[in-house]
């Protein structure tokens, strides 16, 4: 111990307090657990302060404008003008509402704050360093820990998060004006979702993917609408591409160069694999290349926590780590690095904690990419059922055909399902269309329930709503779907 420090001690120490982890501490409060949450910086972590809520706020406020500025059809004549200030200002009241909401709830729960940074001592202590000058730091003894402390984006080469015209999705989420041109670099979900944002505030954008296509790891049938409507939106796509460096930054701004991409092409997609160097001309240049666990500041080694090649912090289904009363949950603990995914690990790991027999399942975690159209699924997709397999049943549903997605004026897209053919039962879903990211938790519940085609076929959906079109897939993969075609 260091002298002056206060040595105190808690039943369960929670380290991060974004989604994953004040979960997990407003859980073991509720178990009546003695329990410390520990943070840095902001409660809510990265999903509530820079990313997934302040992405959804302006992916809404420019919809909205976008919707306004192109409903002539619905005989609306609009020009909406962006005051990007009062935008910032409404995303950044919605964060407020949310991360305080977060800090009473603890409260309520009874859950310990305590601000700071904190790394194992050996394999029952932190030591917390209190953030500014004099501020010292203190001592905790746990019995517990659960460990949630989740990532951030990856840098690449040449391609400093602090150099000003290089930007990561937090700085993206939060600038003072509309760039009038914009290199996104990587066409994954923070790619694609910031490229609609920006190409709707009006920013010329140029999305450059080493890949040959967007969005690696989704069907090709479920990226074909968003693709098309990024089109629509002006986006132009750089496939088979490396970014690679940026230079020549002047009043008009920089040059991007990248490199033709060395891997192959994996989804056979029509845009031929480039053999030429690129230079283009941009303001800013938006690094979205994925992203990292938060592992190596902790002192893991200290309590004996093991971390795999990737520096995730590998874990059961019961959220431990290799040190029986250590967990983790959420981002650190590896892929899907998702919120709710953190979420659920989070309650877990509290239950477990109480003596609960608890255990995460992972069969029905669905994923949303909030792109315009919206993606999500749930679940296994064909391919997926197939190696894993099972004879499947497929049913599909036009949104085209639903009465209330063309009075929305939102009628891309479609819903799946994948069922096994021998007893009907539901496997997995997607979903790429409006409200997507709502439509999805029926068919997860579905899943969750071990509901059968017949089941979700028989199920009454109220018209008109999208949600008939659930119901309607699940007659086509029974082959009687009332509104479309059953082939
Ligand atoms: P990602 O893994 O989704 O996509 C990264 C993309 O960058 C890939 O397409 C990859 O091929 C490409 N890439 C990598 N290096 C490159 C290079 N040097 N040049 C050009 N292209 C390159 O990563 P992300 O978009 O940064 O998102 C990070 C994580 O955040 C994801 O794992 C996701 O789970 C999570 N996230 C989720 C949501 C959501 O749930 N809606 C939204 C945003 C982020």
């Amino acid at each position: 111990m260091v002298v002056g420090d206060v040595t105190t001690g808690t039943d369960v120490l929670v380290i991060g307090a974004g989604p994953a982890g004040y979960v997990a501490a407003i859980r073991a409060g509720q178990l009546d657990l003695d329990v410390t949450l520990v943070e840095k910086d902001a409660y809510g972590g990265t999903c509530l302060n820079y990313g997934c809520i302040p992405s959804k706020a302006l992916i809404t406020a420019t919809d909205v404008a976008h919707e306004a500025a192109t409903a002539e059809e619905m005989g609306i004549h609009a020009d909406p003008a962006i005051d990007l200030a009062g935008m910032m200002d409404w995303k950044d009241s919605v964060v407020e509402q949310l991360t305080s909401g977060v800090e009473k709830l603890c409260k309520a729960n009874g859950v310990s704050l305590l601000e700071g940074t904190a790394r194992f001592a050996d394999e029952h202590t932190v030591r917390v360093s209190h953030s500014g000058e004099g501020q010292g730091s203190e001592t905790l003894e746990f019995e517990h820990a659960i460990v949630a402390t989740g990532s951030r984006p990856i840098e690449i080469p040449g391609f400093d998060f602090s150099d000003e015209p290089v930007l990561d999705s937090r700085q993206a989420l939060a600038l003072e004006s509309v760039p009038d041109s914009l290199v996104v670099v990587g066409a994954g979900y923070i790619g694609m979702e910031l490229a609609s944002v920006f190409a709707k505030l009006g920013t010329d954008v140029t999305v450059l993917e080493m890949l040959d296509s967007i969005l690696p790891g989704y069907d090709d049938d479920l990226k074909r609408p968003v693709k098309a409507r990024a089109g629509d939106l002006g986006i132009e796509f750089e496939f088979g591409y490396t970014a690679s460096d940026w230079h020549g930054r002047d009043e008009d701004g920089i040059r991007v160069v990248a490199e033709p991409a060395e891997r192959p092409a994996v989804d056979g997609g029509a845009d031929a694999v480039a053999d030429e160097s690129l230079d283009l001309e941009t303001e800013a240049v938006l690094v979205a290349v994925g992203r990292e666990p938060v592992s190596d500041s902790l002192s893991l080694e200290e309590a004996g926590i093991e971390t795999n090649d990737r520096g995730f912090i590998d874990t059961d289904s019961r959220a431990r780590t290799n040190v029986e009363h250590v967990f983790a949950v959420g981002d650190v603990a590896g892929e899907p690095m998702l919120a709710h995914k953190g979420s659920a690990e989070g309650k877990t790991a509290a239950e477990v904690i109480a003596g609960d027999p608890a255990a995460l399942d992972q069969q029905a975690i669905p994923a949303v990419v909030f792109t315009d159209p919206e993606i999500a699924t749930v679940g296994m997709t064909e391919a997926e059922a197939e190696e894993a397999g099972f004879e499947t049943a497929t049913g599909t549903f036009p949104f085209r055909a639903s009465g209330r997605a063309l009075t929305t004026g939102c009628d891309d897209g479609f819903v799946k399902v994948v069922a096994d053919e021998a007893d009907g039962y539901l496997l997995g879903a997607s979903i790429v269309g409006p409200e997507a990211s709502e439509l999805i938790a029926e068919l997860g519940l579905a899943i969750e329930l071990g509901a059968t085609l017949e089941d979700v076929a028989a199920t009454v959906h109220a018209h008109p709503t999208l949600s008939e079109s659930v119901m309607e897939a699940a007659e086509n993969a029974l082959g009687h779907a009332i509104h479309t075609l059953n082939r």
